[in-house]
């Protein structure tokens, strides 16, 4: 007899482990590890589904009470055993239960219906057929005849062209098959989401992306694995280095994983990946339909594929023979999972790399300070690129203060520069980008007259006002009209705090009247291919000024920008979270690179209201060095990441002082199983969250710090056994956030 360790697919955290079940005869070809199978469950064993975690033939408890297998499910799609492996440790490192991340790692859920190419073929001999042939016709069996007649013509057919255009019905068809004349034949055909044509062009690296190739490759080669951090500025040619690289994979027989941020905004990168390899690449994201899904998931295990491109879920693809990840713009906040697990991609993929021995490459014009750090101290081997690919120069960057404007009288969203060189740039006919980290028509709404700002009544933050005068709530969606006058204190001064994308709009078409204008932001690109149709349109010339929040800032390549205006680079200072300063970094950095990418020389004009702030004054000069070393200072002082590790508890509950109290409790427990060594860990809080309630939930947070990560994993599994314990806890919905890259 043989047994099965069953996981059973119930997201509460007490059943988090395995069931023994017996394997009865009859499934013993099935019932293998990773198979989806129904299990009877429980007192009045109700039957609930489950994964084999492992197979053994020793019964752990008297065999003639252990419960059997009821079936294995068909039509799921199983698990591979190195997911399994990645699930438990994600689940160790990030926190959730198995299930949760069993559910992360298996993309794909469901089987769905392939599409199938359905083709009559003749299949009788000549003989044969003509006598089968004369006797339809005498017997005036038109149908046969029309089907006989299109058959001999060509030899074979489309079923569904049978159908509709020579009007014979499934039955005759049938008929014919059945006197064997006409065979049937079935092909799967897969959903491909890939379109794009095949471009053998290709530029001759230069010696900074050469010497990269050749540095990662002479350890492939070699059977060393190590992960590498390309850094290289904006349009310095990374992209052409993961070709290169990836086409040398392939030619070695082996496959590769290419992670983008968000892969519906740099569709112009995964464009450039078609023309080198064609139809053996595919991509999957986020607005794929589950068939396509699905097809993506089986062409990589069949391996009829050799590149996959996609967001951090594409690192679950299950290919046989993986030879290398890479992950650009590792810096990115997209590769931190919101949902439980809350798994980071990059180090994800250093344990998946190190589990499957491929090679793994970061590429980064602003490097997470997490992967620099590494990268100094040789964890990482670091690979520069200096210059920019093209015949083009660094943009000329400057920062004009926005106090020092409006001191002087100019109450416009332009300052007196940007303006003047918008101006100039329109009269040469040369394109613009503006760049605004906020979407929606305008910022807050709020009273004038005693200050009292519009919040919404299940959340702590304020509403932010769209089109048609609805005031949103970006945390739970409630929706209401701005009021007529002020709910606190009567008064009908209520106005607008702040700028949005469509107030950009409006000034510009204010000063420079009859002037082309396109979008992009989170309401202009809702549809399916919205990002795709703006940036072509762009592309083509069809406006002068694109105007965008962060999206337009990523990977778009416009020959013909040559001035990017940042309106108020302050904005995501404001952020409140201790990487408020890095992001602020990255993306004016990313921003500036947009300017001048190709023979035109290209200029930016940063606008703050904080022009001496560090993360400012050193994107302008795209001085990584010296922004790393003044960020790095203030993490180690206030023992931030990298400096140290962090974890962040979440508690959440219906009722503040049932929340509170096992936020409490859960402190104090953690406070007491610290050991007096050093750096074994500082326990904080609990405190209210900085958005102390949403969704209705009152939400408090507790900072764990330590110097290192396994600490916070053993803190972790204190607080995951303390919150089973008590009723408190048990009411409160509890996360755990390992190094959280968002505020909370
Ligand atoms: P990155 O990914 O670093 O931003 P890209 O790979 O997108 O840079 O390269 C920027 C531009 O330079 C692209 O238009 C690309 O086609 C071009 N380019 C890259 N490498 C070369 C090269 N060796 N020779 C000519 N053009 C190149
Ligand atoms: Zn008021
Ligand atoms: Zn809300």
């Amino acid at each position: 007899m043989r047994y099965a360790d069953v996981i059973v697919d119930i997201s509460l955290e007490k059943l988090d482990k395995t069931y023994q079940y017996a394997i009865p005869d009859g499934l013993s070809d099935a019932a293998v590890v990773g198979a989806k199978v129904l299990v009877p469950f429980g007192g009045g064993n109700r039957k609930v589904e489950g994964y084999i975690m492992d197979t053994s033939d020793t019964p752990v408890f008297d065999p003639a009470r252990t419960k059997e297998i009821v079936s294995v499910v068909q039509g799921a799609v199983s698990l591979e055993r190195r997911f399994i492996t990645l699930a438990y440790w994600m689940k160790e490192h990030f926190g959730g239960t198995m299930n949760e991340a069993l559910k992360t790692v298996l993309p794909v859920k469901q089987e769905v219906r392939r599409l199938l190419k359905r083709t009559l073929v003749l299949c009788a001999e000549k003989e044969q057929l003509e006598a089968y042939y004369a006797t339809a016709v005498k017997r005036k069996y038109d149908a046969r005849v029309r089907l006989l007649d299109a058959l001999m013509d060509g030899k074979e057919h489309d079923y569904a062209d049978v159908l509709q255009k020579l009007s014979v019905s499934p039955a005759t068809i049938e008929a014919v098959c059945r006197d064997g004349m006409v065979a049937l034949r079935e092909e799967t055909v897969f959903r491909n989401p890939v379109r794009g044509a095949f471009s053998s062009e290709k530029p001759r690296l230069n010696e900074e992306q050469q010497n990269a190739v050749e540095a990662v490759w002479k350890n492939y080669m070699q059977g060393k694995r190590e992960t590498y951090l390309l850094f290289g500025v904006t349009g310095s040619g990374k992209t052409e280095v993961y070709l290169e690289l990836i086409e040398r994979v392939i030619r070695q027989g082996k496959q590769a994983i290419m992670l983008i941020p968000e892969i519906s905004l740099t569709f112009q990168t995964v464009r450039r990946f078609y023309e080198r390899f064609g139809e053996r690449v595919s991509v999957l994201h986020s607005r794929l339909s589950a068939g396509e899904r699905y097809d993506q998931y089986v062409r990589a295990r069949e391996g009829s594929i050799d590149v996959m491109i996609g967001p951090r879920s594409a690192l679950f693809t299950p290919f046989e023979r993986l030879g290398m990840i890479l992950i650009d713009e590792e810096q990115e906040g997209a590769y931190k999972s919101e949902g439980t697990p809350k798994y980071h991609a990059r180090e994800t993929a250093e344990y998946l790399a190190e589990l499957t021995g491929a090679t793994l490459v970061l590429g980064s014009a602003t490097p997470s300070l997490e992967a620099y750090t590494k990268a100094k101290s040789g964890q990482y081997q670091l690979l520069l690129l200096h210059n920019r690919a093209k015949e083009a120069t660094m943009p000329k960057v400057e920062i004009v203060d926005l106090r020092q404007e409006l001191a002087e009288g100019n109450r416009s969203m332009f300052s007196r520069k940007l303006r003047e060189q918008m101006q100039e740039r329109l009269a040469k006919g040369e394109q613009i980008m503006l760049f605004l980290n906020r979407r929606g028509y305008a910022g807050t709404v709020s009273c004038r007259a005693c200050g009292e700002g519009m919040k919404c009544p299940h959340c702590d933050v304020t509403l932010t006002l769209h089109k048609g005068g609805r005031l949103l709530c970006h945390y739970c969606g409630y929706e209401s009209q701005q009021p007529k006058v002020c709910p606190a204190c009567g008064s009908k001064y209520i106005g607008l705090f702040g700028t949005g994308t469509q107030k950009v709009e409006e000034a510009v078409l204010k000063e420079f009247p009859g002037t082309k204008v396109l979008r992009m932001d989170a309401d202009t690109t809702k549809n399916k291919g919205g990002h795709e149709r703006i940036v072509e349109a762009f592309a083509k010339g069809e406006a002068q000024i694109l105007i965008g929040t962060q999206m337009i800032v990523k990977g778009h390549d416009f020959p013909k920008v040559t001035l990017v205006g940042i309106i108020a680079a302050d904005l995501s200072l404001y952020a409140g979270d201790y990487r408020a300063s890095e992001r602020t970094f990255c993306l004016l950095a990313q921003a500036a690179g947009r300017a001048g990418r190709d023979k035109l020389p290209g200029e930016v004009v940063i606008q703050t209201y904080q022009p001496e702030h560090y993360s400012i004054v050193e994107a302008a000069t795209e001085n990584y060095e010296g922004f790393y070393e003044k960020e790095m200072a203030y993490r180690r002082l206030l023992q931030y990441p990298p400096a140290a590790q962090l974890l962040l508890i979440l508690i959440q509950g219906e009722e503040e002082a049932v929340a509170k109290g096992a936020a409490v409790r859960i402190a104090r427990v953690l406070q007491e199983a610290k050991k007096p060594e050093e750096g074994y860990g500082t326990v904080s809080g609990p405190v209210p969250a900085g958005v102390a309630k949403a969704n209705d939930l009152y939400r408090f947070l507790i900072y764990v710090k330590a110097t290192q990560y396994e600490r916070l994993m053993e803190f972790h599994r204190i607080a995951e056994t303390e919150k089973l314990l008590t009723e408190a806890s048990m009411k409160c919905n509890i996360q755990f956030d390992f190094n959280p890259i968002s505020g909370y």
